[in-house]
């Protein structure tokens, strides 16, 4: 059974790319490119991961990762965050906020899927990782 990973991301590239990424090394996938429409989209697709964008339009995805584990349902779900803006700090405020994993971009191939695999297969209570 294919692991299942919600997409939420705006950018049309990358979007895509993290996509195509994953669909490749045999995971099923649904985009979301609308940050708004991210917890229904976890609701009703009930995903083993989300990889989470930080900068999306009307609404933060540092929230949106709030919303997701203040929820009983969704809380289980580790969560990806990759965002553009890595300021110092950064990191620690979006872990603050329940990410189990941080990426910065521009996100390469490799560094991606070793975290992706590593928050599937770990229990992320224990899992550390480094970009
Ligand atoms: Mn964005």
């Amino acid at each position: 059974m294919a692991k299942r990973v919600l997409v939420v991301e705006d950018n049309d590239l990358n979007r895509k790319l993290f996509c195509d990424v994953l669909t490749a090394s045999g995971f099923a996938v649904e985009p979301c490119a609308d940050g708004e429409l991210a917890l229904k989209a976890a609701r009703a697709f009930d995903p083993d991961l989300v990889i989470m964008d930080i900068q999306l339009p009307n609404i933060s995805g540092m929230e949106l990762i709030g919303q997701l584990k203040r929820d009983v349902t969704l809380a289980r779900i580790p969560v990806l965050a990759v965002t553009a803006y890595a300021g110092k700090g950064d990191e620690d405020r979006i872990r603050d906020v329940g990410a189990e994993g941080y990426l910065s971009k521009p996100v390469s191939i490799g560094p991606f899927m070793r975290v992706v695999k590593g928050l599937l297969d770990s229990n992320p209570a224990q899992l550390v990782v480094t970009g």
